[in-house]
């Protein structure tokens, strides 16, 4: 078993591995950047080391967070999501210096981190995948030709891409003509390449992925799938497992699916197969090669400790379940409450956190690293939190998603906590009916008002009566 490992993240993540580790007994070391020095994760593990002034260099200098992970005597890097957690470079510098690295190997997270060589290797595989480029695109040209050949609307993509991010539609050829060079300079700007790729647009499809697991010996196993379809910008917001879209048979499909992609691949650890669903038809859409950020959801319905099973693999164990071992029960959602302005086209929303009340009772979860007084550091993620609630039906489930958002209270900066009250009182969600458009095409659901405090409805009362009595 491993002894102690390195946690290459910060937040809520670089908390959540703790836990994990404090559990098996194993020492954890958090590393941080100095706006970070208030961090819950430096506080939490065992050992925290300042990899300086610079907010972000720190957490994306394979090197020193290498050399950092020997001098204090890890045997594991643990890269949690973002940052280096898809890096092959960081990956493989692990491995020359031994230091084990919590994910599958260097070539596997390169050749699925292309999102065009992993589309060529679940062809080749057997999976189907969305029809479209065969590798990046040489020019405008060729996009205009293949955009023809398999018609609009089409989906032009970075091929590095990840995070929502450097993915457009385009619905005719003036559209691709004009997108062609943003895409190409927001995947240059964010991931460092401007490769590009195109596929056939899936019109209103539902996004499920499913939850690998996958040991050295050759065993893996599905742990069933999430819905995340409810997005913005292609960004998810609320994700819910199981999907309540899909029949038995289909769950079964997909999670075969996944378990032959992953095969194909010789992956191994924890990893997600995302596939975009219309009707009866699945496609292979991208694979992440890490631990994701919604991963709480399925270990809430299976009850497998999904970050253990990680540092398990790592440590040479056997997968501790077969797969008739994996069964689910109930619902999760999870709430991804970001530091915004739903109100203001999203806008984040940094600042000190005045006050912060956890929600509690049955089947509740926060995974977070903020607390009362706690700074958000501007130079981040703005998710601050993850409220996941579980029940043993829908609607129940809709109902306590309803009161634990109720329960908690976050004050001094503005979240997306209320916005998500309005999603789950919606009827098309109450009957489980939604697809990826769901957000987009109900923007009335941002005309909520924020819920008043006590003494404000105390107030407005007091002058509603007054009123009425002619004062
Ligand atoms: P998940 O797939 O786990 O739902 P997200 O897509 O929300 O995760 O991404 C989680 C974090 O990882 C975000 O901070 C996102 O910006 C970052 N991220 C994901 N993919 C990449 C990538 N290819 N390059 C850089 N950052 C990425
Ligand atoms: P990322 O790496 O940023 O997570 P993905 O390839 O997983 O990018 O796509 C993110 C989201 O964009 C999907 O969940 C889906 O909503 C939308 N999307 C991506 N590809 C397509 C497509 N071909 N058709 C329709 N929607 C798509
Ligand atoms: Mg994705």
């Amino acid at each position: 078993m491993l002894k102690k490992v390195l946690i290459a993240n910060r937040g809520e993540i670089a908390v959540r591995i703790v836990r994990a580790c404090a559990e098996m007994g194993i020492r954890s070391v958090a590393i941080y950047t100095e706006p970070d020095r208030y961090g819950l994760h430096v506080k939490r593990a065992d050992e925290a080391y300042s990899l300086g002034e610079d907010p972000l260099a720190g957490y994306l200098d394979p090197a020193r967070i290498v050399n950092l992970a020997l001098e204090t005597g890890c045997d594991a890097i643990h890269p949690g999501y973002g940052f280096l957690s898809e890096n092959a470079t960081f990956a493989r510098l692990c491995e020359e210096k031994g230091v084990t690295f919590i994910g599958p190997k260097s070539e596997v997270i390169h050749g699925m981190g292309d999102k065009t060589q992993a589309r060529d290797s679940m062809r080749a595989a057997g999976v189907p995948v969305t029809p479209g480029s065969d590798g990046n695109l040489a020019d405008l040209d060729e996009a205009l030709q293949l955009a023809g050949e398999i018609g609009y609307p089409v989906m032009l993509k970075a091929t590095s891409g990840g995070g929502g991010r450097g993915i457009r539609r385009c619905d005719s050829p003036e559209d691709l003509k004009q997108q062609y060079p943003r895409v190409i300079s927001e995947a240059t700007k964010a991931f460092g390449s401007a490769d590009v790729f195109l596929e056939k647009c899936i019109v209103n499809p539902r996004h499920i992925e499913v939850q690998i697991l996958a040991d050295r010996h050759g065993n893996v196993v599905h742990l069933f799938e999430r819905d995340c379809s409810i997005q913005r910008r292609n960004q998810k917001l609320i994700e819910i497992a199981p999907s309540p879209q899909l029949t038995p048979e289909q769950r079964q499909y997909i999670g075969g699916l996944a378990v032959k992609a992953a095969e194909a691949v010789d992956y191994v650890n924890a990893g997600t197969v995302e596939f975009l669903l219309t009707g009866n038809e699945v496609y292979f859409m991208e694979m992440n090669t890490r631990v994701q950020v919604e991963h709480t959801i399925t270990e809430a319905i299976t009850g497998v400790d999904i970050v253990r099973e990680q540092l398990r693999i790592a440590s040479g164990l056997e997968l501790s379940y077969r797969q008739e071992d994996i069964q689910y029960r109930g619902y999760a959602l999870q709430f991804r409450i970001n530091a915004e302005d739903p109100k203001n086209d999203f806008l984040p929303s940094f600042g000190r956190i005045s006050h912060y009340y956890a929600p509690g009772g049955p089947g509740v979860r926060v995974d977070t690293a903020i607390y009362t007084g706690y700074e958000i550091p501007p130079y981040y993620d703005s998710m601050c939190l993850k409220l996941v609630v579980w029940a043993l039906t829908w609607d129940e489930v809709i109902a306590r998603g309803i009161r634990a958002l109720d329960d908690m209270r976050l004050h001094g900066i503005k979240t997306t906590a209320n916005y998500y009250k309005q999603i789950l009182d919606h009827p098309d969600f109450r009957r489980h009916d939604f697809n990826t458009s769901f957000v987009p095409e109900h923007p009335e659901l941002l005309n909520y008002s924020e819920k008043r405090q006590p003494a404000e409805i105390a107030l407005a009362l007091a002058s509603a009566i007054a009123a009425h009595a002619g004062w």
